[in-house]
C-alpha cells in the first residue's frame, strides 16, 4: 500500500506561520487516515521553527531549486534569513519520506516549503510565481511525486492506476 507524505496544516494541525491550519475537506483524506497511509509532517516545525513565526518567502522571485543550489535565500517579512532552516526542513521531509517509503506527497500550495504549483515572489505583496517551494523541490529531485492540495484528484487517480498494476 502506497504511503503518502502530507503537510501537517492540511491535516488540521495549527502549524502555519500564523498559528492556523488549512484542513483539506475531501473524503479521500478520511479514507487514507483509516488505511494508515498518511505520514504527516510540518517541515518547518521539524527544523525547529516556532508557531507563530513571521511569514517567509523565497527572495528575488526565485524558486525552491534555487535555494537548494545556494543561489537564493528564504527571508522573513521582518528581514530574518531563514534559508538554513528551510533547507533543513526539506532534508527532514525527505528523510521521513524515505524512512517510511513514501513515493508520493500531498502538500499545500503556495508555501515557500510545501508549494508545488506556485510560490510568492519575495516581495510580500501577494504576487505569485509558478514554481516549487524548498521541500517540494528536494522531494521532486529525489523522485517523489508531489501533488498540491488542488490536485488531490490526480493523486487519487495515480494511486488507483499504480494499485491496479501491482494488485496492492
Ligand atoms: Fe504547512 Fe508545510 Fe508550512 Fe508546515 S511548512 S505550515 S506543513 S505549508
Amino acid at each position: 500500500m502506497e504511503k503518502i507524505l502530507v503537510s501537517a496544516c492540511l491535516m488540521g494541525h495549527p502549524v502555519r506561520y500564523d498559528g492556523q491550519s488549512k484542513p483539506l475537506a475531501h473524503p479521500a483524506i478520511a479514507r487514507w487516515i483509516e488505511e494508515g497511509r498518511l505520514v504527516t509532517i510540518c517541515p518547518e516545525m521539524s527544523a525547529g521553527m516556532p508557531v507563530p513565526r513571521p511569514p517567509a518567502e523565497i527572495d528575488g522571485g526565485a524558486a525552491g531549486e534555487d535555494v537548494l543550489a545556494g543561489n537564493a535565500r528564504v527571508v522573513e517579512i521582518t528581514g530574518g534569513n531563514v534559508t538554513d532552516e528551510f533547507r533543513q526542513a526539506a532534508e527532514n521531509a525527505l528523510a521521513i519520506a524515505t524512512q517510511t517509503g513514501c513515493r508520493y506527497a500531498l502538500l499545500i500550495d503556495g508555501s515557500p516549503s510545501c508549494g508545488s504549483g506556485f510560490v510568492y515572489d519575495g516581495t510580500f505583496s501577494g504576487h505569485r510565481l509558478a514554481g516549487n517551494g524548498v521541500t517540494t523541490a528536494l522531494l521532486k529531485q529525489a523522485g517523489i511525486g508531489v501533488y498540491s492540495d488542488r490536485d488531490i484528484e490526480a493523486l487519487i487517480a495515480r494511486l488507483a492506476a499504480d494499485e491496479a498494476t501491482t494488485g496492492d
